[in-house]
C-alpha cells in the first residue's frame, strides 16, 4: 500500500493519528542525534486548503515542501471512501492529534513550543494541556502577531530552548509560509507542525462541533455559525471548489 493517497490533488498520508504520533517521536529522536538535517514539515489538508492549493500558486509551492500532509476534514475521508480502492482509515483532526502527540511526547521526553494565536492564548493552551498531560514539556509559547523582521529572533528562541516540535498556529496560508521560510533557521528540531486554530480550541475559547456534525462532515458548518462574517463568505466560495477538486482529483 502506498504511503499516500491523492485527495483533491494533494498527496495525503495514510497514517492514523497513533502512527503519526509515533513518527513524530522517531523523527525527533533522529533530529537529536543529528541524522535529520532539517526539521520535517507536517501540514494539514481540508476543503479550504484544497481550494487554495489549486487557486494560488504561492500556496501550492509552500505545500510542495511538506514531508507529510494529513487529512483534517471529514469530507476528505468520505471522498476516499467513494473513489479509492483503499480509503483513508481515519481523519487526523489536529484538535484530537495534539493529545496523541502529547501522550507520546510525555513518554519520550520531547519538548513542544507553541507559536501562534492572540496574546496569552498559547500559554492558556499549555496550562490546559498540562492539566491533562502532567509530564508534557512545553518549553515556550509566543503569540502569532509578529513581523517578518522578528522571525529570526523567534527561531533563535525556539532553538535555544531545545524544542523538538514547533506547533505553528497562524492560520493558512501564513503558517505554511512561515514553516517553509524558517525551516533552515530551526536546526535540531524534528517537526514543524502547522495547527491552525488549535491553541484557541485548547485554551477553551472555541467550542468544537458536536460529534454527529463531525462525522457527517459538517464541522465547517458549525464553524460558520460561530463566525458567520469571517467564515460564511469563505465557505460559500471555497466549498463548491473543494467539492469539485475532491470529486475529480481523488485516487489511490
Ligand atoms: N493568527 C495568528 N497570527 C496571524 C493571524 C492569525 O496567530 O497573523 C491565529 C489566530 O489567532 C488563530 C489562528 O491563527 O488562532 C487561525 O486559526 P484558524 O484555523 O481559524 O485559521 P484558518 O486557517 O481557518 O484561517
Amino acid at each position: 500500500m502506498a504511503h499516500t493517497v491523492t485527495v483533491g490533488g494533494i498527496p495525503t498520508t495514510r497514517m492514523t493519528r497513533a502512527e503519526l504520533a509515533r513518527q513524530m517521536v522517531s523523527d525527533c529522536q533522529e533530529a537529536r542525534t543529528g541524522s535529520l538535517a532539517l526539521p520535517r514539515l507536517i501540514f494539514s489538508s481540508n476543503g479550504s486548503v484544497i481550494a487554495a492549493f489549486h487557486r494560488h500558486r504561492e500556496f501550492r509551492n509552500s505545500l510542495a515542501h511538506a514531508d507529510i500532509v494529513d487529512a483534517d476534514g471529514m469530507p476528505l475521508i468520505m471522498a476516499t471512501r467513494l473513489l479509492c480502492r483503499v480509503p483513508l482509515r481515519e481523519r487526523v483532526a489536529t484538535t484530537d492529534f495534539i493529545h496523541d502527540a502529547a501522550t507520546e511526547a510525555s513518554a519520550a521526553g520531547l519538548r513542544f513550543y507553541f507559536l501562534g494565536a492572540a496574546p496569552n492564548v498559547a500559554e492558556q493552551a499549555m496550562v490546559k494541556l498540562r492539566a491533562r498531560h502532567p509530564a508534557l514539556q512545553v518549553v515556550g509559547t509566543r503569540h502569532g502577531y509578529f513581523s517578518a523582521e522578528e522571525e529570526p529572533g523567534i527561531c533563535e528562541d525556539v532553538v535555544r530552548r531545545g524544542t523538538d516540535v514547533l506547533w505553528v498556529g497562524l492560520g493558512s496560508p501564513r503558517q505554511e509560509m512561515f514553516a517553509v521560510a524558517n525551516r533552515a533557521r530551526l536546526p535540531g528540531l524534528g517537526w514543524i507542525r502547522t495547527c491552525g486554530g488549535l491553541f484557541d480550541h485548547c485554551a477553551g475559547s472555541v467550542r468544537r462541533a458536536p460529534d454527529w456534525m463531525q462525522s457527517a462532515g459538517l464541522e465547517w458548518l458549525h464553524r460558520a455559525t460561530l463566525e458567520p462574517l469571517r467564515l460564511g463568505p469563505r465557505y460559500l466560495s471555497t466549498n463548491p471548489r473543494a467539492a469539485f477538486h475532491l470529486m475529480t482529483k481523488t485516487h489511490d
